[in-house]
């Protein structure tokens, strides 16, 4: 599950550890540009990256993510900011929606209220 810098914080806090916002973000920073990690633009938290070119599937029952490879959509997308001359500092293929254990959950509720 995605966690935001002030989460991470407060997760190193509870371990006993002394740090501020902005020293974690500098440390979520490095990791991104090390391509170990990568920020959820839609949810503002971070995960780690364990897919390049990907397309990143957020749950929003669970929020857990999931990312699928999708190198020829980032691909196209490249060719398209190629074409426009527009200067792309980065491509984040982000979709909301709910996975299939939540989706079995919904479909339980609703059979209750059948
Ligand atoms: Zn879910």
């Amino acid at each position: 599950m995605p966690l935001s810098a002030y989460d991470l914080a407060a997760l190193i806090r509870g371990d006993g550890m002394r740090i501020t916002p902005v020293a974690v973000y500098r440390s979520l920073d490095r990791l991104c540009r090390r391509h170990e990690a990568e920020k959820v633009v839609t949810l503002s938290a971070y995960r780690i990256k364990d897919r390049a070119k990907a397309l990143l599937m957020i749950c929003q029952g669970c929020d857990r993510t999931r990312s699928v490879s999708a190198s020829k959509l980032h691909d196209a997308i490249v060719q398209i900011m190629s074409e426009t001359g527009f200067c792309s500092d980065g491509i984040a293929i982000e979709v909301t929606g709910y996975c299939q254990e939540c989706q079995r959950t919904a479909d339980h509720v609703h059979d209750e209220d059948a």
